[in-house]
């Protein structure tokens, strides 16, 4: 267990950490990094944080974007950690002259212009430290530890278990376990130069890995393939804000997409981009969200997720065109279909026309998946009734601030952050959202901690 420097300037015993409010992160990707820094900024009262995740090294980049040197899929206006100062991370980049140089914002302002997961990365964790060092009150630990197991009770609060071991004593967990445990890092790997690689995903990662194959020389051909047949659309070249239009929005999902595709249509005739149709769009998505029946999830999940996700995940203007170029000269293939085996010779995949082996002397796997309900963390959580599934089965049940709402309703000290949650909040996978998301559960936390600490004044006493 690593113990992180907390710059003390009290005397220890003046902290009495054995009463102070205990709180785990489960995770360090990019959502963990920012609920703490969010805990570090918002809780007024001294407390004690142990971050849970097997990566020895903190390198968020690596989820964000899965190769840092890689540019990110959003402008840096999109990408402050403060969700009040929402230049941040351009100041930050200013501050930086020497990075700010590198930042490809020669066309464009830097607020608009697309940098490196290495640039975010280190953003966020000089974020991360500051706010670290200006709690003297606070301490930190950061243990690489896999959590299997999660329970609750009234008298001991939740206990975090480790295979056959158990962490007792904690108040509040955030669960922010994101894409799962991660496999080893396929990207910066290098081997024989491949005839044929198979890369399969529809999204940007399986967009951004195809052209890094090829511009690398470690591909000659790639099929991409796509479950959907979508790929991702591209950024404006100029940025815009999200545009919103007076009407109201319908309250249904066919209404929605109609309003929402009659908008993009008049935004292209009249020259000004779908793209800020788009982003308002999304900004109300939540709103429209809630509306929705069951059943009306459940369709957006099964026929319209796929291309929604393909007009708010976009590329960079160059690496779209970049895509479409190597597509119009056949040096990428995109295979619409499912893929239902990966072999050591390629993959076995169904497409249109039936079964069909794609040799490959390579596979690249770049499917996101969704939070594994079945891993044993998740299996406890559910089984000791702590969090529900979502009615659309992507995660965990949670209200706006990550709270996870389980039966009976009362609030136990859980959350599920970032993409545990999107089946309960569209969007909540993009950096904008989960920093929003982090300050509301550490306000909503902070809140909670007041009202124990009021009904049991003997807490603050100890
Ligand atoms: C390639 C790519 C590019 C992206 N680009 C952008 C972008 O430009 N703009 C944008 O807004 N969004 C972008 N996103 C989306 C967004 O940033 C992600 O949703 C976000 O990174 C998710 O972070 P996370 O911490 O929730 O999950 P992850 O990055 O998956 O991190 C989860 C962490 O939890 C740990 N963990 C898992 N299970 C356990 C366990 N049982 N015990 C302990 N630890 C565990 C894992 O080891 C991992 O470190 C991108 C996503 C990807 C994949």
């Amino acid at each position: 267990m690593t113990q992180l420097p907390s710059n003390f300037t009290r005397r220890p015993q003046e902290l009495q950490t054995r009463s102070l409010f205990k709180v785990a992160i489960v995770g360090r990707g990019f959502t963990g990094i920012m609920t703490a820094i969010a805990l570090l900024r918002t809780i007024r009262r001294p407390f004690h944080l142990i971050m849970y995740d097997p990566q020895q090294t903190v390198d968020i980049s690596k989820g964000v974007s899965q190769s840092a040197t890689t540019l990110l899929n959003s402008r840096v206006r999109d990408l402050s950690v403060d969700p009040v100062v929402r230049n941040d991370f351009s100041r930050w980049l200013e501050a930086e002259q020497r990075l700010a140089d590198r930042a490809d914002g020669e066309r464009a302002g830097l607020d608009q212009s697309f940098v490196s997961g290495e640039l975010f990365s280190l953003y966020v964790h000089q974020r991360f430290s500051e706010a670290l060092q200006s709690r003297t009150d606070v301490v930190l630990q950061i243990c690489p530890e896999i959590v299997t197991g999660l329970n609750h009770s009234e008298e001991l609060g939740f206990s975090v278990g480790f295979g056959d071991r158990q962490n007792a004593r904690f108040d509040a967990v955030f669960l922010a376990t994101g894409y799962g445990l991660r496999e080893t890092q396929l990207e910066g790997r290098t081997g024989p130069v491949g005839d044929n690689v198979v890369v399969i995903g529809a999204g940007v990662r399986a967009v951004e890995q195809a052209l890094r194959l090829l511009s690398v020389g470690q591909a000659r051909h790639i099929t991409l393939i796509s479950a959907s047949g979508f790929l991702p659309q591209s950024h404006a070249r100029s940025a815009v804000g999200p545009i919103v239009s007076e009407e109201p929005l319908p309250r249904t999902l066919r209404g929605a997409f109609r309003h929402l595709r009659r908008a993009a249509e008049a935004a292209n005739a009249d020259g000004s981009g779908w793209q800020g149709i788009m982003n308002g769009f999304r900004s109300r998505a939540q709103e429209l969200w809630q509306e929705l029946s069951a059943e009306e999830r459940g369709r957006f999940k099964r026929h319209v997720r796929a291309i929604y996700d393909s007009h708010r995940n976009r590329l960079p203007p160059e690496h779209y065109e970049r895509l479409h170029r190597a597509m119009e000269g056949r040096t990428i293939t995109l295979r619409k279909g499912k893929i239902e085996r990966i072999a050591t010779n390629g993959v076995l995949f169904s497409g249109p026309a039936g079964l069909e082996v794609l040799y490959a002397s390579r596979v690249v796997d770049c499917r996101s998946r969704p939070t594994d309900l079945d891993s044993p963390l998740y299996r406890s959580v559910l089984r000791a009734g702590l969090a529900r599934r979502d009615e659309v089965d992507l995660g965990i049940l949670v209200d706006c601030c990550g709270r996870a709402v389980s039966k009976p309703q009362r609030f136990q000290g859980l959350f599920a952050m970032g993409p545990l949650g999107l089946g309960s909040l569209p969007d909540i996978d993009l950096v904008p959202e989960i920093v929003t998301q982090g300050h509301a559960a550490a306000a909503a936390l902070d809140d909670w901690i007041e009202q124990i600490t009021l009904a049991e004044p003997s807490r603050s006493d100890k």
